[in-house]
């Protein structure tokens, strides 16, 4: 059997996580664990997790840690998982850190890298105003990078595309503030035990992913 790819993604918001993931997860056959788009999706159902994790996300806040480990818990048990998976947006703190390490331990499986992606926070705010998602499938885009083929419509499913009410400045510049505060010390966390492979999220979309086949290859 090949080995077990269980990886993290972390880095600030807007520096490319959700992007980079889907092309980890097409070259790698493994599963992306993303919280964001399961919290969105939920909202989209208008499920009661959804409800609540709503009130948080609009605001550009943390969801509670609770919610957020037991949703975790519940995704990282399923069989898809069993060979190896991408998270992104998880963990965000240190105690999510912490309770993954036992999610893990309970599963009888190790992380095998933290791949982070660095970049400046001027260029993410820069960034950010020029994202736009698709309301319905959750596509991003970006106005300066990567355009849909056809303005304002996504290239999946032909849905409306929209400045997520978290990118808008004020939320934004909270969530940056979150990833200094609660997100950055789990990088000393995982350097400790010698995961983290950091890489340059500044360059193009391909030469980001050139560099992080590098480090999972
Ligand atoms: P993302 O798409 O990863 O930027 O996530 C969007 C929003 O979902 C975040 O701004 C948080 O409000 C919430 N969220 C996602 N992942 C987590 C997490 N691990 N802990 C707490 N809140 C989260």
């Amino acid at each position: 059997m090949e080995k077990e790819l269980n990886i993290i993604i972390m880095g600030p918001p807007a520096a490319g996580k959700g992007t980079q993931s889907e092309l980890i997860v097409k070259e790698y056959g493994i599963p992306h664990v993303s919280t964001g788009d399961m919290f969105r999706q939920a909202i989209a159902e208008k499920t009661p997790l959804g409800m609540e994790a709503n009130t948080y996300i609009s605001q550009g806040k943390l969801v509670p840690d609770e919610v957020t480990i037991g949703l975790v818990r519940e995704r990282l048990a399923k069989a898809d998982c069993q060979h190896g998976f991408l998270l992104d947006g998880f963990p965000r703190t240190v105690p999510q850190a912490e309770a993954l390490s036992e999610i893990l331990t309970s599963l009888g499986k190790k992380l095998t890298a933290v791949v982070l992606l660095v970049a400046d926070d001027q260029e993410l705010v820069d960034r950010i105003s020029s994202r736009r998602v698709c309301v319905k499938c959750g596509a991003s885009y970006s106005l300066k990078t990567k355009k849909p083929a056809v303005e304002g419509k996504c290239d999946n499913c032909g849905s409306d595309l929209i400045l997520r009410n978290d990118d808008r400045p004020e939320s934004f510049k909270s969530r940056l503030d979150d990833y200094h505060q609660k997100t950055l010390p789990l990088v000393d966390y995982y350097k400790k035990e010698g995961l983290v492979h950091e890489v340059d999220a500044l360059q193009d979309i391909e030469g980001v992913f050139t560099s992080i086949r590098k480090v999972l290859d």
